[in-house]
């Protein structure tokens, strides 16, 4: 489970930012898991290895602790978009997401997403109690047994299979957003080969959206690194047969010294769905914040007829007009 949510600490112990995200925006960050305690080990971890395996679901701390902490966030008027329970190490060890989301849910109408491996998802009491979670976002880094024990180094027991059916399995009871990361790793899953496994697999999964992330923070074993940038469009274009995939670069979008406007974003969009209020931010820097400036440019370059938009799991995004869509 990679974290892409840098942790700015709030003094508090369990509750982190909220800190910008990419793909959760204001992200308040909630850990529930005392520090590496997870049934994987896997190479890039930006916590380190694991030490010991913790395969034992059980309450680490008190729920009432850990919500008091989110409602003092929550009450203080810090604007949030999401309240992403997340663990330093692997969230669903907690016991009890299920009554922590209720709780939550009576004080706000903010939605709560899950970072997880979705290692524990083969139980059933997994499943369900993450069924009132408005986003669920497991890891699946490999479409073969033996890549799979490579990358992620498992606990004894947690095999290929069972984690794969288990997220298929999670799918047909889940209605909200899934949204799958798969962690792209140079010379191990950006293979032609892999990348082909991998979305052979994530057909049956069939999530939401696939968020692409590379292995940019300190790992533990030096071979981790990022891939070329050849084979992380590769990466994109395979996995695009599956579902939406959220490219992993950011910076696509200094629009700022952009000459021909139309022609710069008609490059980005030609590569990749666009989201719009991505757009509209690389907009605002162009005109120096003005707001209605980059509103009215949105406007022109949609009015252009080259783009279409598309809603996928509550994100607006751009796609090209002939490229149609893309899941
Ligand atoms: S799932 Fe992997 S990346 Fe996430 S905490 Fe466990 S070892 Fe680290």
């Amino acid at each position: 489970m990679p974290f892409d949510q840098k942790r700015e600490h709030t003094g508090k112990r369990h509750v982190y930012g909220p800190v910008s995200s990419r793909r959760l925006g204001q992200s308040l960050g909630v850990d529930l898991v005392p520090m590496k305690s997870c049934t994987w080990n896997c190479i890039y971890c930006q916590l380190g290895r694991t030490k010991n395996y913790v395969t034992e679901r059980r309450e680490f701390f008190p729920q009432e602790e850990i919500l008091g902490e989110i409602v003092a966030v929550l009450e203080s008027g810090v604007p949030v978009d999401w309240i992403t329970l997340v663990g330093s190490g692997e969230t669903m060890l907690y016991k009890g997401v299920d009554a922590l989301i209720a709780e939550v849910k009576k004080h706000t109408a903010i939605p709560v997403a899950v970072i997880t491996n979705g290692s524990l998802f083969h139980l059933r009491e997994v499943r369900d109690e993450l069924l009132d979670a408005d986003a669920v976002l497991p890891s699946f880094n490999a479409g073969s047994p033996a890549l799979f024990e490579l990358i992620d180094r498992p606990a004894p027991g947690f095999t290929y299979e069972r984690h794969l059916n288990g997220l298929v399995q999670f799918r047909k009871e889940y209605k909200g957003k899934l949204w799958v990361e798969v962690m792209l790793i140079k010379g191990l899953n950006d293979t032609e080969e892999a990348l082909c496994d991998i979305a052979e697999a994530l057909w049956l999964v069939a999530p939401d959206m696939v968020h692409l992330v590379l292995p940019t923070r300190p790992a533990p074993e030096q071979q981790v690194a990022v891939p070329d940038t050849d084979r992380i469009e590769r990466a994109f274009e395979v996995l695009s047969s599956v579902a939406m995939v959220m490219h992993p670069v950011k910076g696509s979008m200094a629009l700022e010294g952009a000459e021909d406007l139309l022609a710069a974003v008609s490059a980005i969009v030609s590569r990749h769905p666009l989201q719009e209020r991505e757009l509209l931010d690389a907009l605002l820097s162009r005109f120096s914040g003005d707001r209605s400036a980059a509103s009215g440019a949105l406007d022109d370059l949609f009015a252009s007829g080259r783009f279409e938009r598309h809603t996928q799991a509550g994100e607006v995004y751009w796609i090209s007009r002939q490229q149609g869509r893309q899941s």
